[in-house]
């Protein structure tokens, strides 16, 4: 049975391309419980979920919220016959699954759903290397590149959800010839910049490619165009960088390319301080306890 004085818990998912990370934990951020379940098909994947949180939980015991942040893109407009779904995803079996819906109806509780960027981007700011800012951004640079955006302590959302990591950019004239890997694109900045794109041209991930490599320059000038973007559209007060690519020495040399591409036309302090492109507060658990803060009231 549920006890009175036990605190409310709250369910989070990160819904990933290659892991499913669930947790519980409560209404302070703290994480209780964790378990990682490898990403099969939709329907094995999200019966695993169920069962962990239902083995989990006390027995009687529900969960006060549950709070998702998935790949996409997801249906996000209020209303839609599809809201809660993955859409368009090149993931093999992922087209057009609900996820949203379904979680709620076999938990029995309220659902919240978002990007897993936008999930990140919230717990970061509400625990994490955003705390004190209305608005920022939170770029993650692994598998994929993705974006999420927070305004007025908001994640964006409009007609779908922004995707600045499928945008085009300026190719460096070192880079020419590498065709890039995006599916839809071709060389747009995931298809160039993410971690698949970087290991399609030399092998090796990011992480393992010596200092004098020429894709470290090549790297940083693409994120730092993807970063240009990011203050020219939405002037965050700053931006996170995460994901398995984004080791920490390329910060710098990002940060340097930004006010490269402003060419001093944006000119605040805030835009100089090294403080203003920082890794994630909460490091690997930023997309968990995204998802947990979106489960919250
Ligand atoms: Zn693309």
């Amino acid at each position: 049975m549920t006890d009175a004085r036990r605190p409310a818990r709250f369910g989070a998912v990160e819904a990933g391309g290659t892991k499913f990370v669930c947790g519980i934990g409560t209404a302070s951020g703290e994480l209780l419980d964790s378990i990682r379940i490898p990403t099969q098909d939709p329907d094995s994947t999200l019966r695993a979920v169920e069962r962990w949180f239902q083995e989990t939980l006390l027995p009687g015991e529900t969960l006060a919220g549950l709070g998702v942040g998935s790949f996409g893109p997801l249906d996000l407009r209020i209303g839609s016959p599809s809201f809660g779904w993955i859409t368009t995803t090149p993931k093999p079996g992922w087209r057009h699954t609900e996820i949203a819906g379904r979680l709620q109806r076999t938990l029995g509780c309220p659902v919240s759903i978002d990007t897993d960027v936008n999930a990140a981007a919230l717990g970061e700011q509400r625990w994490g290397a955003g705390r004190g800012c209305e608005s920022l951004a939170y770029v993650t640079v692994g598998t994929g590149i993705g974006t999420g955006i927070i305004q007025r302590r908001l994640p964006i959302h409009g007609l779908l959800h922004p995707e600045l990591g499928h945008a085009a950019i300026r190719r460096h004239p070192a880079d020419v010839d590498f065709a890039g890997i995006c599916p839809f694109h071709g060389d747009c900045l995931e298809g160039l910049a993410s971690g698949p794109a970087i290991i399609a041209r030399t092998g090796k991930p990011m992480r393992d490619l010596p200092p004098e490599h020429p894709l470290w320059t090549i790297e940083a000038d693409y994120l730092g165009q993807l970063c240009t973007l990011l203050v020219l559209s939405h002037s965050p007060q700053r931006i996170i960088l995460g994901g398995g690519v984004m080791q920490e020495r390329l910060i710098a040399a990002v940060h340097e390319r930004l006010l490269q591409g402003l060419g001093g036309y944006i000119e605040a302090p805030e835009l100089r301080d090294p403080a203003f492109l920082t890794p994630p507060g909460l490091g690997s658990e930023a997309g968990i306890r995204g998802a947990l803060a979106l489960a919250l009231p």
